[in-house]
């Protein structure tokens, strides 16, 4: 299996494979593993077709950075004249008018897309049992989930259907499945990307990002999807630093907080723990500092991310009524029945439970008690977070307190699903780059991801670390 779109260019050089043979293989193997429900829809003579023209272009010398790369795409990001469902049922027979800027970004750099990927329903959940296509399952364990809200875009990776993905990450959703699949998965800096054409959920949390075996693909795409965008007032108006290898930016010894409280966190799993502190071992064996503080925030974070991403929520998702595009109750007789019975048939009983939660801490009697608190808190942890930062390089923990759980395990009991996340939602409250690095196996044989944390900007100096912290 390839892991790096490096190997595949020097095959493609050497002529020991064709662009259309290796489009093939892949579609070979989405085929044959087509239980793991990774891919809702494959884009398979479209493929082809690219493959062709971008062998061409790359035999005369004239193809884009990306040649080579076969990308799919978490379906909650939009590709003109291709549908999108982000999951759900209440988008049913919905086609998009237009392209993410991401993925116009990758496609002009003659990157291959080969179809769109499972996940969680509207980027609800860490399971993606939430999905109405149902669960995608673990390629190290079929029993286990994929992690989510990402799940389809982390195992057609880790089963190699695919190079690399781009999911989104609202408060873990790209760096969890990422873990639970023995891949890196990279959340940048809040509006370092575009989030034109990702349909939104929590609209202060979002972001896209890659998901892959090697921190060199996750530079080169970072370096061509990145940067400032006129249709996202979100996104960053300044040009960014380049993300590529500079091995400079990783010389010398770097100063690494750990919170103390993770490690010491109801729920961790032993396994999980003692390779966390193996990876702080190796970090002090290379020369780096390495230092237990403490985080005094750490138990209100899962309350502010629920109480924030619910409210958003709540007001991104009330356009989907069943009047203008996707899903409409053939029970509706008027206007309101139109809007009620398509919103109650078409959403998944998770959406609809953070779509009342949100409804609720914005209503008048209860804002100031959840909404505005949770706002005022989420300032705190900023402000915590960059203190910080002002006497560290990185923060490590690990990226989830388990492994890949059972199909089933957690989906009766959503608290215990939340708080999963207790680890990942922290850089979203704060807008803090964060990348989950494969690192080892629990003794049954399941991934396990360490997180590193970084300054708001510092994705270059993130990427650059991770990528000799592995050489
Ligand atoms: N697991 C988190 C949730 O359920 C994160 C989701 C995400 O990042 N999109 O909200």
């Amino acid at each position: 299996m390839y892991t790096s779109l490096s190997q595949i260019q020097s095959d493609l050089k050497l002529g020991a494979i064709s662009l259309t043979r290796l489009v093939k293989d892949y579609l070979y193997v989405i085929n044959q593993k087509s239980s793991l429900n990774a891919f809702l829809e494959v884009y398979e003579k479209e493929a082809l077709e690219h493959a062709i023209i971008v062998e061409e272009k790359f035999n005369s010398g004239k193809a884009g950075k990306l040649a080579g790369m076969v990308i799919g795409l978490k379906d909650n990001i939009v590709y003109k004249n291709h549908k999108v469902s982000a999951s759900s049922k209440i988008l049913e027979g919905f086609e998009s008018l237009y392209s993410a800027t991401v993925v116009e970004r990758l496609i002009a750099e003659d990157a291959i897309i080969i179809g769109r990927l499972n996940c969680d329903e509207f980027a609800m959940g860490a399971s993606n049992e939430n999905s109405a296509f149902g669960p995608v399952k673990n390629a190290a364990d079929e029993t286990r989930v994929s992690g989510g809200s990402s799940g389809g875009a982390a195992v057609a990776v880790q089963a190699g259907m695919c190079l690399l993905s781009l999911g989104s990450d609202t408060g873990g959703s790209i760096r969890q499945p990422a873990s639970f699949c023995g891949l890196y998965g990279f959340k940048p800096t809040y509006g370092y990307i575009s989030r034109y054409g990702l349909i939104a959920y929590a609209s202060s949390f979002d972001i896209i990002g890659p998901i892959a075996h090697s921190i060199s693909d996750i530079q080169l795409v970072m370096e061509i999807i990145a940067g400032p965008d006129e249709n996202d007032a979100t996104a960053t108006k300044n040009g960014l630093p380049s993300f590529i290898e500079n091995t400079e930016l990783a010389q010398g010894p770097k100063k690494f907080a750990y919170i103390k409280e993770t490690l010491e966190a109801d729920g961790i799993e032993p396994d999980v723990k003692t390779q966390t502190e193996s990876f702080i071992a190796d970090l002090l064996a290379m020369g780096h500092q390495v230092e237990s503080i403490s985080f005094d925030l750490l138990p209100v974070l899962i309350p502010i991310y629920y109480t924030l991403t619910t409210a958003e929520a709540s007001s991104n998702l009330s356009r989907f009524a069943g009047m203008h595009y996707g899903f409409r109750s053939k029970n509706a007789f008027d206007l309101e029945s139109t809007i009620k019975k398509s919103r109650s048939e078409g959403f998944g009983p998770e959406v609809k439970r953070r779509i009342m939660l949100g409804t609720f801490v914005l209503s008048s009697g209860y804002y100031d008690a959840y909404y505005s608190k949770a706002q005022k808190v989420r300032r705190l942890v900023k402000n915590k977070t960059e203190e910080i930062f002002q006497k560290f390089d990185f923060i490590i923990s690990p990226t989830s307190p388990t492994t890949a759980f059972k199909i089933g395990e957690k989906s009766e009991n959503p608290l215990a699903m939340y708080l999963a996340d207790i680890f990942t939602v922290h850089a979203n409250i704060a807008g803090n780059p964060a990348l989950s690095i494969p690192y080892g196996k629990d003794r049954q044989g399941l991934p396990i991801g360490i997180q590193l944390m970084a300054p708001i900007g510092k994705d270059s100096e993130l990427l650059n670390l991770a990528e000799f912290l592995v050489k």
